[in-house]
Parts: structure tokens; C-alpha cells; sequence
């Protein structure tokens, strides 16, 4: 699969460093000068401001770094947007038809300090009776700028760039057996807002380096067993459309992740479910590969 000109990355020297912003060429990670803002949030806050600098950046030039660790090349956005049902063949696969006139888009929101992990973290097993913990490899994008009720043709001009991403899901704490009303039957929180559920990475590629965004091969294997291979041609709702249904319900803002849905191949339909011990791997074509193991160990949000 096609790997990345480069990626924003963030990366740290040791367990007690803050966090740096640098870039990822060549499977290395390079150093940007120190004028550079700190993180990943700092740039993107600015990102008008940074981005003729991004475009013209010389990856060549830039110092290359040994003993580093990749963290999440975004901690701490604002929001985490996630749209579910976007792909017809999963939506088939989760025994639902797809309308002949496409629906408003559905979202629901994963908070953002503490879903968040990068490439080479373990996703923490829930708590949890039953937990049946699952997959969804999606292609993420990133907000630019702050904006509210924009229409798709202008939608593209709100991002920065796209990144890998997991929207890791315990189905089993889904459906509540005993709700008190049918409103409450279906326990969103329980399911796709847990620690660790949002793994991301290795890189945020800047929109101008990816092309046609819609046209990305996306796959996910577990142990190396491919599970999930579609493109993203195959949404329901594309980026566009995506951004402009968001942000006419919520102002965007600068960093704001948006997970656009996820093809067949989860392990829900086949009653497969993940272990501890678990590798997932995700691929989109020209961002790189994400890969998490599931674990039982206890980890700080200081480590996230
Ligand atoms: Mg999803």
C-alpha cells in the first residue's frame, strides 16, 4: 500500500518528556525548528497562519531524531465527531437497508482527552459484564478552522488534513436489556466512549498531500488476518457532506476530528470478538499504519 510523502506527528524522549511536534518521513521521525509551535492543538489553532510554512517545508532538511516515542499526533481536541452507518455494506452486514435517498447523517460524539491513543499503545480492555469488544477502521479528518453552517461545496476548504483511525466499540454493553424507557435502550456512552477507544495515527497528512481523499483503499486486520478491505469511494455520506451535516448542528473547531464511518468486515456479524493480546492494524492508502494491541494492563491518562 502507498505510504505518506509525511505526517505531523508527536513524539516525546522519555516516559517524564513533554510533548513535541515533528514530522514522520521515511519511517523516521524529524525534529522541527523550535519557532514551531509545541504540539499538534497549538498548530492547528493557527493553522492559516502555519500552513504556507507546512506547504513549503523541506522534510529533506529537517533533523532526523533517534530514541523517540510516537504519541498521538492529536491529544486533546475539542470534540471527537464520529458518523455511524456510512458505508452500505456495513450497514447491510448490521442487518439494516440503505435508503434509496441518503438520510441526514448520523453522529455521536467520542470525548476527546481520554479516547484518544496513538500508534503502539494498548487499548485498555472496558470494564464490564460482556463487553464483546470490536473494531471499525475509518478514515479520520481534520477541522481547520472554526466554522458553523457551511455547505459541502465549501466543506473542503475547512480541512487540514486526515489521519488513520480505530473507533473501537464494546457492542456488548450496546443494547440495555432493562431500560426504564425505549429512549434509553440503546447506551452510546457504554459503547464507543470508553478510554482508549479512539486510536489514532501514525501521522496527521495535510489535505494537499492526499489527493482524492474519497479514493482510499482502507483495511484492518487482527493478528494479521485482514478483516476489513473497502475504499473510501464507498461512503454513504462523503467528506464533504459529512463536514457541512456536523456543523449544522455544532460550531467546528480548529482540530476537530471527524471519523467518517466504517466499511464491512467488523466482528459483530460473525460473533468475533477481540482479546487481550489482540494486534489491530489499520491502513488507509497514503496515511500510514495504526496499530494497537488490546490489553488488560492499567495505564495513566498521563501516559495517553
Ligand atoms: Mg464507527
Amino acid at each position: 500500500m502507498r505510504s505518506p510523502h509525511w505526517s505531523l506527528i508527536q513524539y516525546r524522549r522519555s516516559e517524564s518528556d513533554s510533548t513535541h511536534l515533528g514530522v514522520l518521513f521515511e519511517d523516521a521521525v524529524h525534529a522541527l525548528p523550535a519557532s514551531w509551535p509545541e504540539n499538534a492543538a497549538q498548530l492547528l489553532d493557527e493553522w492559516r497562519q502555519w500552513e504556507a510554512k507546512l506547504r513549503n517545508l523541506d522534510v529533506h532538511s529537517l533533523q532526523t531524531l533517534t530514541e523517540t516515542e510516537l504519541i498521538a499526533p492529536l491529544t486533546y481536541p475539542r470534540k471527537i465527531v464520529c458518523a455511524g452507518a456510512n458505508y452500505s455494506d456495513h450497514v447491510q452486514e448490521m442487518g439494516g437497508t440503505v435508503p434509496s435517498v441518503p438520510s441526514e447523517p448520523f453522529f455521536f460524539l467520542k470525548p476527546p482527552s481520554t479516547t484518544i491513543v496513538g500508534t503502539g499503545s494498548d487499548i485498555l480492555f472496558p470494564e464490564g459484564e460482556g463487553v464483546k469488544l470490536d473494531f471499525e477502521a475509518e478514515l479520520g479528518v481534520v477541522i481547520a478552522d472554526r466554522c458553523q453552517g457551511i455547505d459541502a461545496a465549501h466543506a473542503m476548504e475547512h480541512v487540514a488534513g486526515y489521519v488513520v483511525a480505530n473507533d473501537v466499540s464494546a457492542r456488548g454493553l450496546f443494547h440495555r436489556g432493562d431500560p426504564m424507557a425505549p429512549a434509553f435502550a440503546w447506551d452510546w456512552f457504554a459503547h464507543k466512549a470508553f478510554d482508549g477507544s479512539c486510536p489514532i495515527g501514525p501521522g496527521i497528512v495535510p489535505a494537499w498531500l492526499v489527493g482524492e481523499p474519497q479514493n482510499l483503499r482502507i483495511t484492518l486486520a487482527v493478528n494479521g488476518q485482514t478483516k476489513q478491505d473497502s475504499s473510501t469511494s464507498n461512503l454513504i455520506a462523503g467528506i464533504p457532506e459529512l463536514i457541512a451535516a456536523a456543523s449544522r448542528h455544532m460550531t467546528l473547531e480548529p482540530g476537530d476530528l471527524i471519523l467518517t464511518g466504517t466499511p464491512a468486515g467488523v466482528g459483530m456479524p460473525r460473533g468475533e470478538f477481540l482479546a487481550p493480546g489482540d494486534v489491530i492494524s489499520v491502513e488507509i492508502e497514503g496515511l500510514g499504519r495504526l496499530e494497537n494491541r488490546v490489553s488488560l494492563r492499567n495505564r495513566s491518562l498521563a501516559q495517553l
